[in-house]
């Protein structure tokens, strides 16, 4: 029951995450044209939660212009706990669809996901059929090469044959995506699921986002300042400093990995857009958001030749 109970918080972080998004959205942060047929509401957040949600998302979008860039748009992107994530459609407008597009997340989760594709034209018009065809159940939609699958990211089997049933090719160039998921897995789990990719996906780069320096000077675990919504964060050990982010790929089978805090990351975006953000609301304690971004890291794996560039920001 406490599994259970633990696995459906996890989920209510999507809530949450959308949210966030949603608000910045609103705001002018950053433009997506779709995340309100997720999310009706705006609920206005904090300015500091708004300028690290822009940070997340500009800092994903960076590496992942980078790969359509690398590849040509020969690739597939795979997102791990995509939760209501618009990024399929972004890229569509922009008319940089790879070849495959997958997300998976637990079966609760991409039922809604589900139902409000099909309940929006605007999402539903801009999946790709060669037929017209769009295969649906409770829980997973199939199109050309947009592929929503429920899948339990600790259980192999289950996800083998749902990257089957989303016609993944294990031989192109291949993008994971996690932002925010690995950190509510146990980490015996996660190196599972990491060594597990590296050896099906010979030619493949992983972005991961979440948690970091997790730890004070006396190595107690801090939770209190991190948005944790009462959920176990299972993988909390990995989370410890960018070096155990890095090594937890490099152990379990990727070939080289690369981290840097949010605080690089924020620091490395383009001067006229950091300053446009920053008139966007006003921040009265900067303190609070450098130790926002202190605590969350991007970090970045690969494996094969193609994408050994991808370590510079
Ligand atoms: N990646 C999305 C984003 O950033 O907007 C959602 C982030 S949300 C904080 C975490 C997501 O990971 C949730 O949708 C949750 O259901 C999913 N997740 C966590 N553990 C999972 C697992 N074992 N299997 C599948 N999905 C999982």
């Amino acid at each position: 029951i406490r599994d259970m109970a633990d696995d459906e918080a996890t989920q209510a972080t999507n809530n949450d995450a959308s949210e966030c998004k949603r608000s910045a959205v609103q705001l002018g942060y950053w433009t997506d044209n779709f995340i309100n047929f997720f999310v009706k509401q705006p609920s206005r957040k904090a300015p500091e939660i708004n300028r690290g949600y822009y940070a997340r998302v500009k800092g994903i979008e960076v590496f992942i212009d980078k790969f359509i860039k690398i590849t040509g748009g020969n690739g597939q992107i795979i997102n791990l706990g995509a939760g209501f994530d618009t990024l399929y459609w972004k890229l569509k407008d922009a008319g940089n669809i790879p070849i495959n597009f997958v997300e998976l997340d637990f079966p609760n989760i991409t039922a809604k996901k589900c139902y409000h594709i099909k309940k929006h034209k605007q999402l539903i018009d801009r999946l790709n059929t060669e037929d017209g065809e769009i295969r649906f159940s409770t829980t997973d939609l199939h199109a050309a090469n947009y592929h929503l699958v429920g899948a339990d990211l600790r259980h192999l089997s289950d996800l083998a044959n749902k990257l089957k049933q989303a016609e993944v090719n294990f031989s192109l160039p291949t993008l994971f995506l996690a932002e925010c998921v690995l950190v509510y897995i146990d980490s015996s789990a996660t190196s599972l699921l990491l060594k597990y990719l590296a050896e099906i996906f010979s030619n493949s780069v992983f972005i991961n986002y979440e948690q970091v320096n997790m730890k004070d000077k006396f190595g107690q675990v801090m939770l209190s300042n991190l948005r944790s919504r009462g959920c176990m964060l299972a993988g909390v050990q990995d989370c410890e400093s960018l070096e155990s982010q890095q090594r937890r790929f490099t152990i379990n089978g990727w070939k080289s990995s690369c981290a840097w805090t949010m605080v690089d990351i924020y620091d490395s975006l383009p001067a006229t857009d950091k300053l446009r953000i920053e008139h966007i609301e006003m921040l009265d304690e900067r303190e609070l958001l450098i130790q926002l971004l202190q605590h969350y890291c991007i970090s970045i794996a690969w494996n094969g030749n193609t994408f050994k560039n991808f370590s510079t920001i």
